[in-house]
């Protein structure tokens, strides 16, 4: 059984691993490797947004892009009202290729509760390093949503340490995004602080991983 790292931009070293991608680095694609791609919050004030949904759709017809993301909404940057047009665009695509979406959202929880209230997406999505508290956090696991954590549940004093506690494993994933950490020290953090054997919650995140991607392609 394999950790999954669900969300990272390093070079993966081992086990089960999404490696973001954005439209301008769509040629750095490898074969064996597994990607999500879409356009990030920050980018769409200054992308040629045309040019990067069409790229992201074309990321979407290949096997190894197992999702689309991150893409979503984040407050502290410009044009939020453009950032919601193009993130509705790329749950579209999601939607058409039966992808997951990767969802980063900063600030702008009730603006994302809308969206799935409105368009009840039926492809999962994975709220990436959820920073929200646990009201947010109950409300979107009734549409389904997963909740993902990284470093930040080292900091004992963050609100993720508290959320993930109080949410069932099987709406959990792990991460470790731009940071310079091991999967294996996460897991092995998440573990301790919901008191759960290492190996159970690495079966649990594990078929959480079959479930999410099942449809997406064959599991290695
Ligand atoms: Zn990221």
């Amino acid at each position: 059984m394999d950790f999954v790292d669900i969300h990272t931009h390093k070079k993966p070293d081992s086990g089960i691993s999404i490696i973001n991608i954005f439209p301008e680095d769509a040629a750095k694609i490898e074969n064996k490797k597994k990607y999500s791609a879409g356009i990030h919050p920050q980018e769409v004030s200054h992308a040629d947004i045309t040019q990067y949904l069409k790229i992201t759709e074309e990321l979407a017809l290949l096997k190894n892009v197992v999702a689309i993301g991150e893409t979503g909404l984040d407050k502290r940057y410009p044009e939020f009202e453009l950032q919601k047009e193009v993130f509705l665009s790329q749950i579209k695509i999601a939607e058409k290729h039966k992808k997951p979406v990767i969802v980063h959202c900063v600030r702008a929880y009730s603006d994302l509760s809308e969206i799935l209230k409105k368009h009840k997406p039926k492809v999962p999505f994975i709220i990436h390093r959820y920073s929200g508290n646990k009201t947010i956090a109950g409300e979107l696991l009734k549409f389904g949503c997963f909740l993902s954590f990284g470093h930040e549940l080292f900091n004992e004093k963050s609100k993720p340490v508290n959320v993930i506690k109080a949410i069932p494993p099987e709406k959990l994933f792990l991460e470790t995004d731009d940071y310079n950490i091991n999967i294996e020290d996460i897991y092995k953090k998440a573990a301790e602080l919901i008191k759960i054997n290492k190996n159970d919650l690495k079966n649990i995140l594990y078929n959480n991983y079959v479930a999410v991607f099942r449809n997406a392609q064959k599991l290695s």
